[in-house]
């Protein structure tokens, strides 16, 4: 028997239409790629994508085609989400950080039928062009003033917005259909395409506003410094239309002083991104002696979130960092570090040590830890192994796979999808990321957490960053080499540091040596890039060898 409610499928333009109608006047504000802050509102925004969508309409856009963006998070990109996705084609959000023949790959292998970029990607998009096997026509996300002589055939943006209808009406179909498209940047072989609906990001978004997730509500300014191009920036352009938060989009200003201005004028009161990225808003507030007046937590994730650091927003500047853990498989998100009612009387030293773990499961997701053999680890905090999840925004199949499914079965038959990290979870189903199972690192037959040593290291006050890799050994196979770039005007030694570690690690984890680097190699999405790192350093002679 059927229950008797309404069957309405769960589609992406049913949040703009939302946030039109019961948050109509909420802001949206945008440090534009060409210069001055561009201020409208969800209503603007939603009458702007109906245009966008009749006007790709009438260019032949249909059901199901892929549409590539170059961009940066901006009201116009936030456009092509809801337009594309809106009208039933797929956005595909390329990330411009890739290697030139990456993007190129990308968007042959998606068949990107349309290109959106930012002026900032004209150049690069000069380059690719010819490599473009698909793409019949460039839209430059820009007005005609701004238009580049140098790719004359190219479409402006917001003359093909006028050639649109605000008339245009969102089509119904079923929520399984594709909404939009994100490679995953791995670090060996051709990137693979993560295939998002729109039921997954409905469904992703309302555990994202959950309040042991983001807590994201209509008395919010989120600005989301995770890229559009990053796992949908992690879900946040949905989840706050969702919410009717204010959203405040950053341009191409990443750097720590553009982002505090902007978090100050426009009075933000939640922000997101990887740690990279607040290691460089960190620095710039301990320079200028500055603080946040409006921002009240900040969600850190894509990489560890490194103890000092979360101690330094807690403790210096009264930010509550939301340790956040997914990957774009995931939508991306599937664990949020929050407390539970019976750890509200933990003092703050124990509240801390808290916050250094990856946290809870969203409702939705369900997760294992299991060891070589696939069964099942305990749930200690100390056995770690190979994390599984499983939920409804979570990858079936890579989009036209040529691996293979990467799925693992269970003895009742269910999915589960390898993240290929290797975690702990507490018996109060906390989790906390050990490693990536390619960056463990075996010593003697016994595994060393690089990202436990990476945090230790990054806590001595003379250390900027630190990666700890493998490097070879004739007896223990592996053993843990430090790299560390050091603070401006700061001084430390191969010594001092590793002094640092007694009392703080097992004796037996202790890095064998340390390298000083002016900077450490990051992937597209800002991680620790550890393949060039083992490339260059992995062969280093250790003293002890
Ligand atoms: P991506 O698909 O680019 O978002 O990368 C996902 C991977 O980033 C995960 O599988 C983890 O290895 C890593 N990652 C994401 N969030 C965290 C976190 N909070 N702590 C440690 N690693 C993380």
């Amino acid at each position: 028997m059927h229950g008797q409610m309404m069957d309405m499928p769960l589609l992406i333009s049913s949040l703009i239409v939302h946030a039109d109608r019961h948050h109509g006047d909420a802001e949206i504000v945008t440090q534009t790629v060409e210069g001055p802050i561009h201020r409208y509102t969800y209503r603007d925004a939603h009458t702007r994508s109906r245009r966008l969508a009749s006007a790709l309409e009438k260019l032949g856009v249909k059901h199901g085609d892929r549409i590539g963006t170059l961009a940066w998070n901006t009201h116009r990109h936030m456009e092509v989400y809801y337009a594309v996705a809106g009208m039933g084609a797929v956005c595909h959000t390329i990330n411009p950080r890739l290697f030139p023949e990456q993007i190129a790959y990308i968007a042959n292998h998606a068949e990107d039928s349309y290109l959106f970029f930012d002026l900032t990607f004209v150049p690069l998009v000069e380059k690719l062009q010819e490599h473009l096997k698909t793409v019949k026509g460039l839209v430059v996300m820009t007005d005609k003033a701004h238009m580049p002589a140098s790719l004359p055939d190219a479409t402006c943006y917001e003359e093909l917005l006028d050639s649109g209808s605000s008339d245009y009406a969102w089509p119904q179909f079923d929520e399984r259909t594709a909404s939009s498209l994100c490679y995953t940047s791995g670090t060996t072989g051709n990137p693979k395409g993560v295939l998002y609906q729109h039921r997954s990001t409905i469904l992703h978004a309302y555990a994202e506003c959950m309040p042991d997730a983001l807590g994201l509500s209509a008395a919010d300014a989120v600005l989301p410094v995770v890229p559009m191009f990053h796992v949908n920036a992690w879900g946040l352009p949905y989840s706050c239309a969702m919410a009717g938060a204010k959203l405040v989009f950053p341009g191409a200003g990443m750097d720590g002083a553009s982002l505090h201005e902007l978090m100050e004028t426009e009075k933000v009161t939640v922000s997101a991104g990887v740690p990279t990225i607040w290691m460089g808003l960190l620095a710039h507030l301990k320079q200028n002696n500055a603080k946040f007046s409006t921002l009240s937590r900040t969600v850190i994730g894509g990489s560890a979130c490194p103890p000092a650091m979360i101690r330094s927003f807690e403790e210096d500047y009264g930010v509550h960092v939301l340790h956040a853990w997914g990957m774009t498989e995931m939508s991306p998100l599937g664990t949020v570090c929050t407390f539970k009612n019976k750890h509200q009387d933990l003092d703050n030293e124990q509240k801390l040590a808290l916050l250094n773990k990856q946290g809870r499961v969203l409702f939705g997701v369900d997760m294992k830890i299991v060891d070589a053999d696939g069964k099942e680890l305990p749930w200690d905090g100390k056995a770690f192994g190979d994390l599984l999840v499983r939920g409804p925004w979570i990858l079936s199949e890579y989009y036209r796979s040529e691996g293979g499914n990467p799925m693992r079965k269970d003895e009742a038959g269910n999915d589960w999808f390898p993240t290929g990290d290797v975690a702990t979870i507490d018996p109060d189903g906390y989790m906390q990321i050990t490693d990536r199972s390619k960056d463990v690192i075996k010593s003697g037959g016994e595994w060393i957490s690089s990202i436990d040593l990476e945090n230790t290291a990054v806590a001595h006050p003379a250390v900027a960053e630190a990666a700890v890799i493998s490097a070879a050994h004739p007896k223990w196979d592996e053993r843990p080499l430090l790299i560390v770039v050091k603070k401006e005007g700061q001084d430390v030694s191969r010594d001092e540091l590793l002094k640092f570690y007694e009392g703080k690690v097992a004796k037996w984890w202790i890095p064998d040596d340390v390298l000083f680097v002016d900077k450490l190699p990051h992937t597209a999405t800002g991680k620790l890039l550890k393949t060039k790192l083992r490339e260059d350093y992995g062969d280093h002679k250790l003293p002890t060898a």
